[in-house]
């Protein structure tokens, strides 16, 4: 694991004045180059050939580094070029994959925005429900094995394949059956099968909850929220059910988009109470904890209970939701801020604190 000492030395020979922010042309680096420009800092992309259109259309970088994959990004000759620009690196979902966690936690030697040490814990997932639910935070039921399954249950697989595969099922006799079904079509392997993870299917409305945790200020933020837009199963819905019946699909929830939502009021300190323990507890596991975006992916159910399937320890790809600022985002200062904006200031605060320790691993 890079020690935070070896990253303070390299940022103690950075040119102070000429700092910038830097992060993968993927994701959610729109507002965070865009955020970085309007809190002052000069922004560098992360870019390949036929990937550069949109931050070149919206003229959110001041400079673009061309690699010829995206997962040259953890090559030496990157690394060196993003030290010379004196940059800080904001790391989002796609720069996570592309660069790879190994590389993030043991070769990627630029400062990073951050704690880079929690990112692991929200890419495995018995890491992430102990965090979860250490910090006392509802989480779905989990089964042992198809054999408890007493309800409703959502089986998941594991990999980063947008919910490929995963089937509903009410009983072991379901589950098995609709395996072997989806094995047979050549969505599932023995291994997947073996491994299922096998969840309470909770029935209820979608909030993504998007925090800030500023750890100059000792405070959580809540910046803004949205809910999800995935492919098939929005399209799915749409189907009269007779009609769903006769057909033979299987419901996929690859993520093509997100929606802005507010929640209900009275269900804030809910949320506060969440964020709050979140962070309390990831201090106490993963020092120096969350710093800066993460976000919980809940269902309310009917009970009126946030029940939490999913945590992003950095900015999640929903954040795209409010780049001109959210409901939310608007009660702090009276303007539009994204989750970019609020990250940039957060560095340029801690430079002018002389506290960039506190925010960059
Ligand atoms: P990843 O980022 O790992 O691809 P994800 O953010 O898409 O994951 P998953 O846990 O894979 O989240 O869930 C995908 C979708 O499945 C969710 O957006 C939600 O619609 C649904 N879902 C997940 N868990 C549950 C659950 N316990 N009950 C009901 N629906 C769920």
């Amino acid at each position: 694991m890079i020690s935070k000492n070896e990253i303070l030395e390299i940022f103690d020979k950075y040119n102070k004045d000429e700092i910038t922010i830097a992060t993968l042309g993927s994701h959610t680096s729109l507002h965070i180059l865009k955020g970085a420009k309007l809190e002052g800092f000069s922004t560098v992309c992360i870019t390949m050939k036929g990937r550069d259109v949109p931050y070149k259309r919206f003229k959110v970088a001041d400079k673009f580094i061309y690699v010829d994959n995206f997962s040259d990004i953890k090559n030496e000759e990157i690394q060196e070029k993003l030290r010379e620009l004196n940059a800080i690196v904001v790391p989002h979902g796609s720069f996570i994959a592309y660069c790879g966690l190994d590389n993030v936690e043991n070769n990627f030697l630029v400062p990073m925005f951050g704690n880079r040490k929690i990112l692991r814990w929200e890419s495995e997932r018995s890491l992430e429900g102990k965090l979860l639910r250490e910090a006392g935070i509802r989480v779905p039921k989990k089964y042992e094995s198809p054999e408890d399954i007493d309800g409703t249950v959502i089986v998941k697989f594991p990999g980063a394949r947008g919910g490929r595969g995963y089937f509903i099922a009410s009983s072991t006799e379901e589950f098995y059956k609709k395996a072997e079904d989806l094995k047979k079509r050549g969505i599932l392997t023995d291994e997947d099968i073996a491994n299922a993870h096998i969840e309470e299917y909770v029935v209820g409305t979608n909030f993504c909850i998007h925090y800030f945790y500023s750890p100059l200020k000792d405070e959580v933020e809540l910046l803004g929220m949205d809910k999800r837009y995935e492919s098939n199963i929005d399209g799915l819905v749409r189907i009269p059910a007779k009609d769903q019946l006769e057909m033979e699909i299987n419901p996929s929830y690859v993520i093509t988009g997100n929606i802005p939502v507010v929640i209900r009021e009275s269900l804030l300190p809910q949320v506060f109470d969440m964020g709050d323990k979140l962070v309390a507890k990831a201090k106490e596991l993963v020092p120096p904890g969350m710093i800066g975006p993460f976000c919980l992916q809940c269902l309310c159910n009917e009970d009126l209970e946030l029940v939490v399937f999913e945590m992003s320890a950095r900015t999640d790809g929903g954040t795209n939701s409010f780049m001109n600022g959210s409901p939310y985002s608007f009660l702090y200062n009276g303007e539009p801020l994204s989750m970019g904006q609020r990250i940039a200031r957060e560095i340029k605060m801690a430079l002018q604190l002389n506290m960039i320790d506190k925010v960059i691993s």
